[in-house]
């Protein structure tokens, strides 16, 4: 089964995530491994993030994709904030370790008029201090619109973090496709152009999940606003494309786009129809119609 899922609260912990997930047809899911503006995670429960792992088992699951706080900042330009951010990965890499070998993404940073070249060279410095050689969980940098100063805008940079860092076989890439489109990869005319660019760049065997969004924006224009599917620049055919495609199709697919959870479960509906070859104006119809009910 294709690994579809979007992004579910927290509340609750492990295993509540999973049901929430089973409820809206999802077979993987992201969350926030901590509140996103900060702070403290809750202490986790092994019994409960066991729980999770069978319910997966039972039902299916691909990996999980969790989330970092995106107010995590590896290249700021305060040691403090720099300091926050590793303890708060190297945490979170070690609850993860709770529910062995999955995914943990995250925003490579903002490097605030340092420079990328400063940015790239903090990021792989915080990663060196973060990855353990031996752990199961892989963790992802995530490809970024391009807005204000962010890092992770083209393939190139987060080739040149990887280099940088020790153990990389700990490193994958989550391709956003709002992100890379707003950063202008034109993935809605040519997926194929932008995957053979990826490849040449940093190898297929780095892409390891997607986010699924549509952007409110045009192609090149660094602003990252999530539409909902087919309302956006992309549209329903951009997601078919990624759907039936060899080098994507079995990836876990993380929606974020701006919905309430039965929006969700109705996209999710959708892109499965998708992947079994439905028709693209069809699968509008009745996504439009589901998003009425
Ligand atoms: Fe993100
Ligand atoms: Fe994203
Ligand atoms: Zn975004």
């Amino acid at each position: 089964m294709l690994a579809i899922g979007c992004h579910i609260s927290s509340a609750g912990g492990f295993e509540a995530m999973g049901k929430r997930a089973l409820s809206l047809g999802a077979t993987t899911f992201a969350y926030f491994t901590r509140n996103p503006r900060g702070g403290s995670a809750k202490k986790a429960d092994s019994a409960d993030a066991q729980a999770l792992v069978e319910l997966m088992g039972q039902n299916g699951f691909g990996r999980l994709v969790a989330h970092a706080p995106y107010t995590m900042n590896l290249c700021s330009a305060k040691p403090d904030v720099r300091d926050f951010a590793r303890r708060a990965m190297a945490e979170d890499l070690q609850t993860m370790e709770l529910v062995a070998g999955n995914y943990y993404n995250f925003h490579p940073g903002s490097h605030v008029g340092q420079g990328a070249q400063e940015g790239i060279r903090l990021i792989a410095d915080g990663l060196n201090a973060c990855l353990e050689p031996g752990q199961s969980t892989c963790v992802l940098l995530e490809t970024m619109a391009g807005k204000g100063t962010e890092v992770g805008r083209t393939f190139e940079e987060l080739a040149q973090i990887i280099e940088l860092v020790d153990h990389d076989e700990c490193l994958g890439v989550c391709l956003d496709t709002c992100h890379v489109s707003d950063a202008g990869y034109d993935i809605s005319a040519s997926l194929d152009d932008v995957l053979c660019d990826f490849d040449r760049v940093l190898g297929l065997s780095r892409l390891k999940a997607l986010h699924l969004n549509d952007s409110k924006n045009p192609v090149g224009s660094h602003k990252d606003r999530h539409e909902r599917l087919g309302l956006g620049h992309l549209g329903l055919d951009c997601f078919a494309a990624i759907l039936r495609d060899e080098r994507t199709k079995n990836l876990p697919m993380i929606l974020e786009t701006p919905n309430e959870p039965q929006g969700y479960a109705a996209e999710i509906v959708a892109l499965r129809a998708l992947a079994d070859g439905a028709d693209t104006t069809m699968t509008m119809a009745s996504l439009a119609t589901a998003r009425d009910e």
